[in-house]
């Protein structure tokens, strides 16, 4: 009987929050090895030693949006693919990636969210948005978040763009006695960030049409939610060949 291949992970931030949620799932697995932690704030040759020492075949990263970047890039300089959850990436620095890791033929999934829940609000919200143009976003964490607004809620307004016509809402004389106070404004629609301690992730999409509203809300209560969905991308960016961006893109 042939011994199944186990998957070797390294963790980038593997002592935050996130991070040691992914430790604990992939000491649960009997197909994931944790291999190390990486990380970054090294010299060049110390990298090299950690990517020489741990022979990761994927690369698990919860850090920051400043160092994610780096990461991809590291990955793709050493064969590993990346599984990465840290939001912040720019449109450019996504589509940027995207065409080096096709150019490569290389694994990659990005995935703002990783709550089947959270994926299941955005794929409800865009098809509310085509009968019922008229939403904004409401997303709310933690206070210890760096970027806003989410990913997730930038991956959901993405989505209703998508399939909403250009439409910019609220009344056309509106003015803002404070500053920020309607909100970001993506293609006309608005995106509310709230930032508070006991926060972990929620969002919350709503609509408005004549006499009826609605009302698309998920909670992640604990951080636990997310591990089954990295679970799955780590299995699944090994039959890769390219960066998939959203898990949306690996679930019916
Ligand atoms: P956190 O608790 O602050 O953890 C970040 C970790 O990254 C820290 O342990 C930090 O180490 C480490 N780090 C920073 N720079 C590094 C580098 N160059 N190399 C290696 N490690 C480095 O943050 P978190 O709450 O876990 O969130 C991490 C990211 O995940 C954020 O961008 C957040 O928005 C995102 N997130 C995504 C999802 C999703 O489902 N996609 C869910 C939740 C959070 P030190 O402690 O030593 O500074």
């Amino acid at each position: 009987m042939s011994t199944p291949h186990v998957i070797r992970v390294a963790v980038a931030g593997a002592r935050g929050r996130m991070g040691q949620e992914v430790v604990k799932m992939l000491g649960q697995d009997p197909e994931l090895l944790y291999v190390g932690e990486l990380d970054t704030r090294q010299d060049e040759e110390t990298i090299r030693q950690q990517f020489a020492e741990l022979r990761p075949d994927v690369l698990v990263d919860f850090t920051t949006p400043h160092t994610v970047y780096r990461h991809m890039e590291l990955c793709l300089q050493h064969g590993v693919r990346p599984v990465v959850g840290t939001t912040g990436l720019t449109p450019e620095q996504m589509d940027e990636l995207k065409h080096r890791f096709q150019t490569a033929g290389l694994g990659a999934i990005i995935a703002p969210n990783f709550a089947i829940g959270a994926i299941l609000c955005m794929k409800f919200a865009a098809m509310a948005s085509k009968y019922m143009p008229h939403v904004e976003i409401i997303e709310l964490h933690h206070d210890n978040k760096l970027d806003a607004p989410s990913g997730t809620a930038l991956k959901t307004a993405e989505l209703i763009a998508a399939v909403r016509s250009g439409k910019k809402q609220g009344h056309p004389q509106e003015t803002e006695s404070i500053p920020g106070a309607r909100g970001a404004d993506y293609q006309g629609f608005r995106i509310h960030s709230v930032r508070l301690p006991g926060m972990v992730a929620h969002q919350e999409v709503l609509f408005g049409a004549t006499g009826q509203t609605l009302s698309i809300r998920h909670d992640s209560i604990n951080r636990e939610s997310f591990m089954p969905g990295v679970n799955m991308a780590i299995k699944a960016v090994m039959n890769l060949s390219e960066l998939v961006y959203g898990l949306e893109h690996l679930i019916d």
